[in-house]
């Protein structure tokens, strides 16, 4: 480990030490705040019950059906906050805590999932490149450092900027997120308070709700951000070697 860490450093103390992690570091803290947020928002708003009585499956439902989409089906899946719209199958997959809850907080969510099956009936462009980039968004992210570390490890310069240019990928893809849940969520909010399925004060919730969620997307493209600075940081001290 020592001879790894090595590597990085030019100095003695950076064998130790490697003073870029405080990027990776910050980012994973940044992580950690969004998810935390997401999770006691969500929690909260779990423990009021939506006037209408709707649980998510069936707010999910109506709000499809309402939209003319009739060949998305709704299933239930395993675990906490997992819900999501699966496009290449056309199913709406929605988690214990969304399925078969009529918290204001379920219903939110639902309505979120079914704004991304609107934004894939409506060929809503930044989707459609989002779901182009993620092959690409895959290959970067599981390549990038194993690549980048080799091209520190043998000092090729070729590799540094490959490593760099994999996990630029996944920075894009986890950019073109944010336009994608953003724009899911307003549509959310506006079929939620348009056709009355909820009152205004409950569509404040799922605003609260919604808006920490996206936090945790902007969180992890900072988090990406700032291990991208801190790639550029090593191999620009690797080229000055
Ligand atoms: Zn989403």
């Amino acid at each position: 480990m020592t001879q790894m860490l090595g590597t990085f450093g030019y100095y003695p103390i950076r064998y130790y030490f490697d003073p870029t992690l405080i990027f990776a570091v910050l980012g994973l803290i940044l992580s950690l705040i969004a998810s935390a947020g997401v999770r006691s928002t969500f929690a909260k708003y779990s423990r009021v019950r939506s006037a209408s009585g709707l649980t998510g499956a069936q707010a999910a439902e109506r709000i499809l059906h309402q939209s003319g989409i009739y060949d998305v089906r709704i299933e239930h899946i395993r675990g906490n906050l997992n819900d999501h719209y699966d496009p290449r199958s056309k199913v709406l997959r929605l988690s214990d805590s969304t399925f078969f809850s009529d918290s204001v907080a379920a219903v939110g969510v639902a309505a979120h999932e079914c704004g991304h099956a609107l934004q894939h009936q409506k060929k809503y462009a930044p989707l459609v490149l989002r779901s182009t980039l993620v092959p690409a968004a895959n290959i970067g992210s599981s390549l990038a450092w194993p690549i980048f570390l080799l091209g520190l490890i043998f000092s090729m310069r070729p590799l540094l900027t490959a490593g760099i240019i994999l996990f630029g990928l996944a920075v894009l893809f986890q950019l073109v997120t944010l336009p994608v849940e953003f724009n899911a969520s307003s549509r959310a909010v506006k079929i939620l308070s348009n056709t009355g399925m909820m009152r205004d004060t409950e569509v404040n919730g799922v605003k609260k709700v919604l808006k920490a969620a996206a936090m945790t997307y902007v969180a992890s493209l900072a988090a990406s951000v700032l291990q991208l600075i801190r790639l550029l940081l090593l191999a620009g001290g690797r080229n000055r070697d």
